[in-house]
């Protein structure tokens, strides 16, 4: 039977999906296959079909109960014999299907990494008994500790392929990031591997950040159009996805909070309301969504902003899976990223902490952006894009541009002069010519000092925050982040590119206006508060401050 075919047979599907069909033909001829698909594209059919269309048995990793019990139970439902092993199952159970494996009368065995080679556990041994034909690891970005996921579970199954070496390994994963799939690849020993990178794009989403100022006013005002839609809001941390699902509840929405520090069956309770729809919002930390397969949900909310890109953009990959139109919004306060930096910046390990700090910088530019963020998080996927999705905030404002290149060029040459030593308050404050009198010592012998006098911080914000979207600045990746010229500033410093820049007015009536202003006193608290949270942390180690486990 040609795959196609199977499909129709077994899953009721007309066609394949994405990647699907040239994944599968891979996997059918008994090659090690890293599949790149995002959330909702369709990873799991990759290995379930080969799986019913091989002889013998497919294994597959997967890292949560939940996720294992909707897939078998679904598996089951269109007459896939599937099952997994897990620890709420009685022994009289266990043999039962220890027998129907042992009689090759199940296609798909789900198992948690820790269960293959747990220390006491024979299950490796019994399983080289059986007729093993592939091998899948999904979720496999679980290996990586790069990933916004890490389990070190998963470490261990960089021993599958020694165990059977002859066995093709299909490895899944929604996370495309460079070296999330660097690591997967090597951790994983795959043989000569495929890669099959899906586009990441979710066509049906819009992207948008607001500015966070009273954030609880204004996710009512949110709600107010969407009180009949089922969605996902995201917190930090446990304790606010309890009080706000509780305000929540207080307005009369149907809310629940998730996270990983309730127990089980509360847990299991409330996924399954909100796959009812008896729950309309879910309240949660990062725990909850992995595999959660609802497709109406129709917007993701962050409360606070997340530590990566990667995250952000799976957790936002949980709207609109049934390709209808869905809503992608986050609340961005300065304040957040600051928190995150520093938290980052205690991390243990010098290299973990560089890491955490680069992605968080870059969810940092993306939440400053003053370009299309459609195009910016396809970017960080290395996919390319047009400039203009049409579909975020920024590309559904419309904006009046003005000839800005003697602004571009003043910008640029305060850069220059600065050696690019200084971050966005340093270079503005020479620009208007601080009265600081610190800076102004220093710098007032040079030419440049204070020609930016005319104009007000927060435009001056505002443009370089435009000149760094196109292009024309960069800024570094340090853990104090600062201005640098790019290969495309020298054209414009020689007059010999115009730059456009947006006009005042417009952007005031645009979300983002002063939205991202770090306003030092605010600033200053901040920074007083993370300094007293660290302190009532100082007997916690970093790791656990930071660890996604402890959400
Ligand atoms: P992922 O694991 O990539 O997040 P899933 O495997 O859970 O996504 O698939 C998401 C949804 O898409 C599921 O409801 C699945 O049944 C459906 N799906 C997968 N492949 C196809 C296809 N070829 N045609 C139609 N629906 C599909
Ligand atoms: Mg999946």
């Amino acid at each position: 039977m040609e795959p196609v075919q199977a499909l129709q047979k077994y899953f009721g599907y007309s066609a394949f999906r994405h990647e699907q069909g040239a994944i599968i033909n891979h996997v059918l001829n008994k090659k090690d296959v890293l599949a790149l698909m995002p959330t909702g594209g369709g990873k799991s059919l990759c290995y379930q079909l080969p799986a019913v269309m091989l002889e013998g048995l497919t294994i597959v990793i997967s890292p949560l109960i939940a996720l294992m019990k909707d897939q078998v139970d679904s598996l089951n439902v269109n007459g896939i014999p599937a099952a997994f092993f897990n620890s709420s199952q009685n022994p009289e159970e266990q043999v039962q299907l220890t027998t129907k494996l042992r009689n090759n009368q199940i296609k798909l065995l789900y198992l948690a990494p820790e269960r293959l080679f747990g220390n006491e556990s024979k299950m490796m041994g019994f399983l080289k008994t059986l007729p093993v034909s592939l091998i899948a690891i999904d979720e496999a970005h679980c290996i990586s500790h790069w990933g916004h996921d890490f389990r070190p579970e998963y470490l261990a199954l960089a021993g599958l392929k020694l165990e059977f070496p002859n066995i093709p390994v299909i490895a899944l994963t929604a996370t495309a990031d460079k070296l999330t799939k660097k690591d997967i690849l090597e951790k994983l020993n795959l043989k000569d591997p495929a890669v099959f990178i899906s586009s990441f794009n979710r066509e049906n989403i819009t992207y948008r950040v607001v500015p966070k100022r009273k954030s609880f006013n204004q996710l009512l005002a949110f709600l107010d159009e969407r009180k009949e839609e089922s969605g996902i809001i995201y917190c930090l941390s446990r304790k606010s996805t309890e009080s706000l699902a509780a305000d929540l509840t207080a307005e009369g929405f149907a809310a629940a909070a998730y996270h990983a520090g309730l127990d089980n069956a509360l847990k299991a309770k409330t996924q399954e309301a909100f796959l009812r729809d008896d729950v309309k919002i879910i309240v949660a930390t990062i725990a909850f969504g992995m595999g959660i397969n609802k497709s109406n949900v129709r917007y993701v909310v962050h409360m606070d902003m997340p530590k990566n890109i990667e995250g952000y953009y799976q957790e936002t990959g949980r709207a609109g899976r049934d390709g209808l139109p869905s809503e992608a919004m986050l609340l961005y306060s300065p304040g957040d990223a600051i928190k995150l930096k520093q938290f980052a910046m205690i991390a243990d390990n010098p290299e973990q902490s560089q890491v955490m700090l680069n992605k968080l910088n870059d969810m940092v530019r993306y939440c400053q952006l003053q370009a299309c963020r459609r195009q910016f998080l396809l970017k960080y996927f290395e996919e390319d894009s047009p400039p203009n999705c049409g579909s975020c905030d920024y590309c559904l404002t419309e904006f009046k541009k003005f000839d800005g290149t003697l602004i571009a060029q003043k910008a640029l040459s305060a850069v220059a002069r600065l050696k690019e030593r200084f971050g966005y308050t340093y270079v503005i404050d020479f620009l208007r010519g601080s009265k600081n009198e610190k800076i102004r010592e220093e710098h007032k012998a040079l030419k440049t000092y204070g020609i930016g006098a005319d104009i007000s911080k927060t435009d001056w914000l505002r443009y370089i925050r435009e000149l760094t979207g196109m292009g024309y600045l960069y800024v570094s990746d340090d853990a104090y982040p600062v201005l640098k010229l790019t290969p495309k500033s020298d054209a414009v410093l020689k007059g010999l590119e115009k730059v456009m820049l947006i006009e005042s007015q417009t952007v005031e009536e645009h979300q983002h206006a002063e939205a991202t202003l770090p306003f030092e006193a605010e600033l200053l608290t901040e920074l007083k508060n993370i300094r007293r949270d660290i302190a009532l942390h100082e007997n916690v180690p970093a790791y656990i401050i930071l660890s996604d486990a402890t959400l």
